[in-house]
């Protein structure tokens, strides 16, 4: 089959690689979209410490169940549209037993940890497929919008934490499609006036991963009572609920803006 290959920052190379098999509990999909994320720009640009080359990465992926090994439930049929959850964890731990996989202090990712998307055919590990990690797609759903399904779950998981009112004043920084996502639920939530910023044409990048320290004004943050968190991933239960989102909204096509 054909992959794009990482083989480093800035080398990814088309190849011919051998076609995963389904062991048991394992599940190949013919990949037929996979978008391209932040993070896999980020890889691509500059290295992952978790994507060691020769690798596969993208881990937006929407396809059809081409084999399935031993044990699988039989609702993942050959054939069948499905999309696939990044996290898997460890499946042990305080967080997993509670479904917070994204929390595991020791998840492997796909995309990352194990090839991904950026291939003809790719393999879904066992623990991914026990953990409930691929989904299916509904049959009309168009396979575009499916694929937007794993960046809004991530922006819906954010939002959970933040739980805007109606009425409430939001300004989001950055306009990429994360930001206008989270612009798009913050007004569907009722949200009044709704402000999208961006600083360059190159996008505000976010805190850069290698030098996370920033000066915080905590008086500020005190006397106005700003609330600061963070958020990483997703959950399943966040997968469905974009999926539901995405089902019933042609606005989201609006969110797909290369075709290659
Ligand atoms: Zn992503
Ligand atoms: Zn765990």
């Amino acid at each position: 089959m054909k992959a794009a290959v990482y083989y480093g920052p800035r080398d990814v190379r088309v190849e011919t690689v051998p076609m995963p098999t389904a062991g048991p509990g394992e599940v190949v999909l013919r990949v037929l979209r996979c978008s391209v994320c932040g993070t896999d720009k980020r890889i691509f640009a500059h290295g992952h410490k978790n994507v060691v080359p020769p690798t596969v990465t993208g881990h937006e992926i929407v396809g059809t169940v081409y084999e399935v090994g031993a044990g699988v439930d039989a609702a993942i049929a050959i054939g069948r549209k499905v999309m696939v959850a990044t996290v898997v964890g460890c499946g042990k731990c305080i967080h997993c037993q509670r479904k917070q996989y994204n929390l595991c202090d020791s998840f492997t990712a796909l995309g990352y940890d194990c090839a991904g998307g950026f291939a003809e055919y790719v393999k879904i590990p066992a623990a991914a497929v026990a953990q409930g990690k691929i989904i299916l797609v509904p049959p009309a759903m168009a396979l575009e919008r499916a694929a937007l399904v794993e960046p809004l779950s991530c922006c819906l998981s954010g939002q959970e934490y933040l739980n805007a009112q109606p009425g409430d004043r939001a300004f989001v920084f950055g306009a990429g499609p994360i930001g206008l996502m989270h612009a798009a639920i913050l007004k569907a939530r009722g949200c009044d006036p709704v402000i999208v910023t961006d600083v360059s044409d190159e996008r505000f990048a976010g805190i850069p991963k290698d030098d996370p320290v920033l000066p915080i004004d905590t008086n500020s943050i005190h006397y106005n009572e700003i609330a600061v968190f963070a958020c990483f991933a997703s959950n399943l239960q966040h997968f469905h609920q974009a999926l539901e989102m995405i089902s019933r909204d042609g606005m989201w096509d609006r969110f797909v803006t290369h075709r290659l």
